[in-house]
């Protein structure tokens, strides 16, 4: 069983993408053979600095292996450090239709928010994507909800490529997390956080400072009632009993039956309690690793090492079955 997934640079990562993607990569660690990519390349396809961006990188590297990623358990890696990952993004569009790349969620909600450039890279990001998860022919894809339209059209790349070229890809199996798929804004609960399009109240960062979290989750916004009860109309308070309940690890039903009868304002501070115990080991490692520039740089090269050794093989098989190149044997 292979596991791959990728994680964005941009800024600092959030409550959300700690309950519906790091701690899966944790758990993927005991599953099967885990590779974890900072996906920088996706990253140049918004507006952002490039200074700005390899400190990202840095940050991101720091907070994964902060949550528990062990480079003697995993393969973790910079994208960028792994020219495949362009290589078979190439050759892959000839096996994608625009049609359904015009069809991405994603691209539109994200070239909508875009001030000056919509850049051609928004639009083919989901193509990088695919080549960055069958360029390892991984089987499994633990990502969040927001990511489930991306995962198909791998799928789809990937089953074209079989029938026109011959079978050269493995067709992955996307794996969300039964609870906190989908962590929205705190203060715009109809929207997902989000590293890039999130409000800065209604997101918690994994590093926020306790008081942060709190003055967060203090001001989250609820409905009119005082049910803790998760309703199609009550998106501010379904989020949060999601949130608790992923926090413990216990089921949505169990957080409304315990706070059945308690108003809004005692729940929103179990809420914030909760999240602030759940982050706190992560912080407190984080800035010893993240102090050692020079330290994250050997993982991430070492790591990258490791990627290549898989991920040149698919490349060459792919140029082989496409005509593509002179006659190579792989490996
Ligand atoms: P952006 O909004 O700019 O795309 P992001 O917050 O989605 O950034 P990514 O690095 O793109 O961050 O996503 C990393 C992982 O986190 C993906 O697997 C994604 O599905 C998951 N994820 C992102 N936002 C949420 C969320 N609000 N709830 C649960 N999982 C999420
Ligand atoms: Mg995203």
């Amino acid at each position: 069983m292979r596991i791959f997934s990728g994680i964005q640079p941009t800024g600092r990562k959030h409550l959300g993408n700690y309950i519906g993607a790091i701690t899966q990569y944790v758990a993927g660690q005991e599953r099967g053979e885990a590779i974890y990519c900072i996906v920088d390349l996706h990253a140049i396809t918004v507006a952002y600095e490039p200074p700005a961006l390899r400190e990202s990188v840095y940050d991101t590297a720091a907070t994964l292996l902060a949550a528990g990623l062990d480079p003697e358990r995993c393969t973790f890696f910079r994208q960028s450090d792994v020219p495949e990952h362009t290589e078979l993004t190439w050759l892959l569009t000839s096996v994608t239709a625009y049609g359904d790349l015009n069809r991405m969620h994603q691209f539109k909600e994200k070239s909508a928010a875009q001030r000056e450039l919509v850049s051609a890279g928004l639009f083919f990001y989901p193509v990088l994507m695919a080549a960055d998860v069958l360029a390892y022919r991984a089987h499994d894809v633990p990502v969040g909800d927001d990511q489930r339209q991306h995962v198909e059209l791998m799928r789809d790349v990937a089953e074209r490529f079989n029938s026109r070229f011959g079978d050269t890809l493995v067709v992955p199996d996307v794996r969300i997390p039964e609870v906190g798929a989908r962590i929205m804004d705190l203060q715009f609960p109809d929207r997902k956080m989000s590293t890039t399009g999130g409000s800065p109240q209604g997101t918690v960062y994994v590093l926020d400072e306790p008081d942060a979290v709190v003055k967060k989750f203090r001001s989250a916004v609820t409905d009119s009632g005082t049910d803790v009860v998760r309703a199609p109309d009550k998106a501010g308070i379904s989020n949060l009993i999601e949130i608790l309940a992923a926090v413990r690890g216990a089921g949505p039903e169990e957080v409304e039956q315990q706070f059945d009868g308690a108003g809004y304002g005692d729940f929103k501070t179990a809420v914030a309690d909760a999240v602030v115990e759940y982050l706190a080991p992560v912080r407190e490692r984080y800035q010893a690793l993240r102090a050692d520039e020079p330290g994250l740089e050997r993982i991430l090269a070492a790591g990258a090492d490791k990627a290549r050794s898989i991920s040149a093989d698919t490349v060459v098989d792919v140029r082989r079955a496409m005509g593509v190149g002179p006659v190579r044997t792989s490996g």
